[in-house]
């Protein structure tokens, strides 16, 4: 499948944290010509085993998204919410949003709000009921709903919701198609609830027990108008070989390693120091006794809004670097 195409699929599928079905089997159902096994573990973590004859090594890109939650209908019949992760007030004024049963509404700011100091509070969905009853029988309080936008592409540039964490997944995906030899123990799990505080990697963690561990995910990308200095990436300059979030500080080792092979197949890299946000690698390097855990990170601008965007040709320097991490002597 094309880049864009695999993209677009997976950004598509409803999957919040804490109900990654969805993804869990489209991805699947993606690896399974390329996997020995592929097996689901008891919070929802898909893992696809790819045998080898080396150190056993765990790559883990999140499948989970941010998201909204119902929790009261309004007597008018307009739908509260709270949030899955880390949604921001302030970027969803006015934004679509679909429900996992269909129902679509559209966020928005109740009349009495200060514009410029939004809370969730301040916001409602209005999914077109005109009272309780009939928003009741739209919407159950628990439902989740996502951004209803669809994946565009201008050039080499994707702009779509949830590219956090989906353009990841794509990128193990890429990398699982392109596995020749089977130089170490491989288990790329796609894992559940990193929105939420990593929780679906740290079960994953402890069950594969990886000597290697490299998280896939996106990093912030501070390269538009205005942005803050509060992550190194930049769109479009290659695969992001991560140093530190707020939840890791990697391993030496594995940078090293992860900058070694990129000049060695040359792949475009750039180095991900990132002091706003976590990655799986987080849980994964504080498993049992410690594991060596580094990231590859595609950039991506305006993470967590609707209009997330990333480039191409890291999307393609990220899975080339994944692959080559799979399959280099340890
Ligand atoms: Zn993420």
């Amino acid at each position: 499948m094309e880049t864009f195409d695999l993209i677009a699929r997976l950004t598509a599928i409803h999957g919040p944290s804490g109900r990654e079905g969805a993804v869990a089997a489209a991805i699947a159902g993606l690896a399974r010509p390329f996997a020995d096994d592929i097996t689901t573990d008891t919070l929802g973590n898909l893992i696809v085993h790819r045998k080898g004859s080396g150190p056993k090594v765990m790559f883990a890109a999140h499948m989970d998204s941010i998201g909204l939650v119902a929790t009261y209908l309004e007597e008018n019949g307009a739908v509260r919410f709270g949030k899955l992760g880390g949604v921001q007030p302030q970027n969803i004024r006015n934004v679509p949003v679909r429900f996992e049963n269909g129902v679509l509404g559209a966020v928005k700011v109740n009349g009495k709000a200060d514009e410029d100091k939004l809370t969730m509070d301040d916001l409602y969905l209005d999914i077109g009921a005109a009272s309780r009853e009939e928003a009741a029988a739209l919407v159950k309080l628990g439902d989740t709903a996502v951004y209803a936008t669809a994946a565009g592409r201008t050039g080499n540039r994707v702009i779509s919701p949830y590219l956090d964490n989906r353009v990841s997944c794509a990128v193990l995906l890429m990398a699982l198609e392109r596995l020749e030899s089977r130089e170490n123990d491989l288990y790329f799990v796609f894992t559940v609830q990193e929105e939420v505080g990593l929780r679906g990697a740290k079960t994953a963690a402890y069950v594969v027990d990886p000597e290697f561990a490299v998280a896939v995910d996106v990093t912030g990308a501070y390269d538009y108008p205005g942005a803050s200095r509060a992550g190194s990436a930049a769109l479009g300059k290659g695969a992001a070989v991560k140093v530190m979030d707020t939840s890791v500080i990697c391993h030496p080792q594995m940078v090293e390693k992860l900058s070694a092979l990129a000049v060695e197949s040359e792949i475009p890299y750039q180095i991900d120091v990132l002091t706003r946000g976590g990655t799986d690698a987080g849980a994964i390097h504080q498993s049992r006794l410690g594991v060596i855990t580094g990231g590859i990170s595609i950039p991506c601008r305006y993470t967590h809004t609707p209009t997330e965007t990333v480039d191409l040709s890291d999307v393609e320097a990220c899975a080339r670097l994944a692959a080559a991490f799979a399959q280099c002597k340890l």
